[in-house]
């Protein structure tokens, strides 16, 4: 049996080596860990990638952010968006929220696949 990780991290992308496991979609979920992934995906054609701010790094979202995500965005045609969302149990739900937002209007845009975090905030998830 073949398996696709639909989810995994950068920080857990060699667990895509286990047996079964001969695809996976990472998600680099901060800013600074994008140049990474996009250096693993370079060498690993097994690996496909998902690039946002996740909401529990909220603090590491800088202006502009959301024009660099699209820039990254264009340079590869399989290049998902994630993950970002949603997580009532984070603070600065406001900002969450915007931060969402900016990230969804570029994956919408460019019609690109996204991977979500919804923690308690399904309602504000499909309302968005
Ligand atoms: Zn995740």
């Amino acid at each position: 049996m073949k398996i696709i990780d639909a989810h995994t991290h950068i920080d857990y992308i060699s667990h895509k080596h286990q047996d079964d496991v001969f695809e996976s979609i990472c998600c680099a979920t901060n800013e600074s860990q994008w140049i990474d992934l996009v250096n693993i995906i370079k060498n690993d054609n097994a690996v496909y990638g998902a690039f946002g701010i996740h909401p529990w790094y909220l603090d590491s979202v800088k202006p502009e952010f959301d024009e660099r995500l699209e820039e990254l965005l264009l340079n590869n045609d399989s290049y998902m968006v994630g993950e970002i969302g949603l997580d009532k149990y984070k603070p600065y739900l406001d900002k969450q929220i915007n931060v969402f937002e900016k990230q969804l209007k570029v994956a919408v845009k460019l019609h690109r696949a996204v991977v979500l975090h919804c923690v308690g905030a399904w309602d504000k998830v499909l309302n968005i």
